[in-house]
């Protein structure tokens, strides 16, 4: 038995890891579509990014969707969903042919209360709405809904306070965030001990990546993903978080092909 230990550092794949010849099918798969992989008190978590706001998290006890889109063949090579979680409405993060097609007997559904109300009625029998600020569990996963929300006058028009949600998971050990379209708001800014998080800069629906990186600098996580960032120049958020000091480390990923 080998020790997986062995084969990450940091929480990230490493050369080593790939260079032994010897993958287990987490690690084969974690290749196959340039996941990440990061060790939990039951086994990996894998991220699995798929497009601007869209990413798959395969952790020990359920492979969760985020705002899956774009139909179904885009999670062909990804295991089937147990859970499957929206943040709001816009075509970017619901989409519900998409649903149609990925929902399995099994899979369960949490959303907003907005993405809820505008769910046809056979998902609403597996699914729950949580609002900013309440919680739920799902298996061993714990969910807190975060506000997510724009704060500048021209862009209130988008996220107004209080519709839609982030999502703070624990999942064996790990805080994953997903900000979900908002700016730096004072409920991202206070969150504590979070290991990886997404977090959206993109003009003019969210935020710059000044304000992102100041954001991200204030609650500190491990790892961060700058995600539904089209347009953006990440290198410069990258850049702003390196030089903030604060040991966080950015990760780029190919959301957009
Ligand atoms: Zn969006």
């Amino acid at each position: 038995m080998l020790n997986r230990r062995t084969f990450l550092k940091n929480g990230m794949l490493t050369g080593a890891a790939l260079g032994t010849g010897i993958l287990t099918p987490q690690l084969l798969l974690a290749q196959a579509s340039k996941s990440d992989v990061y060790e939990t008190t039951a086994g990996p978590l894998s991220v699995h990014p798929v497009s601007h706001a869209s990413l798959v998290l395969n952790t020990p006890g359920a492979v969760i969707y985020i705002d899956p889109v774009g139909g179904a063949e885009k999670y062909a090579a990804l295991p089937a969903a147990d859970l499957i979680m929206i943040t709001h409405e816009h075509g970017d993060h619901l989409s519900t042919d998409t649903l149609a097609a990925l929902l399995g007997d099994q899979t369960q559904l949490v959303t907003n209360p907005a993405v809820l109300a505008q769910l046809p009625a056979e998902f609403k029998e597996r699914a729950q709405a949580i609002g900013n600020g309440d919680s739920t569990t799902v298996g061993d996963i714990s969910i807190d809904a975060i506000g997510a929300y724009n704060l500048t006058e021209d862009r209130l028009k988008y996220h107004p306070k209080g519709r839609d949600n982030g999502y703070v998971m624990g999942i064996n050990g790990k805080r994953v965030y997903i900000a979900g379209d908002t700016e730096a708001v004072p409920e991202m800014r206070a969150l504590q001990a979070i290991d990886i998080a997404f977090v959206p800069m993109n003009n003019p629906y969210t935020m710059e990546v000044d304000q992102a990186a100041d954001g991200v600098l204030e609650f500190a996580p491990k790892v961060v993903y700058p995600y539904h960032h089209k347009g953006s120049d990440i290198d410069v958020f990258e850049a702003l978080v390196n030089k903030g000091g604060k040991d966080i480390k950015v990760l780029q990923r190919a959301w957009y092909g």
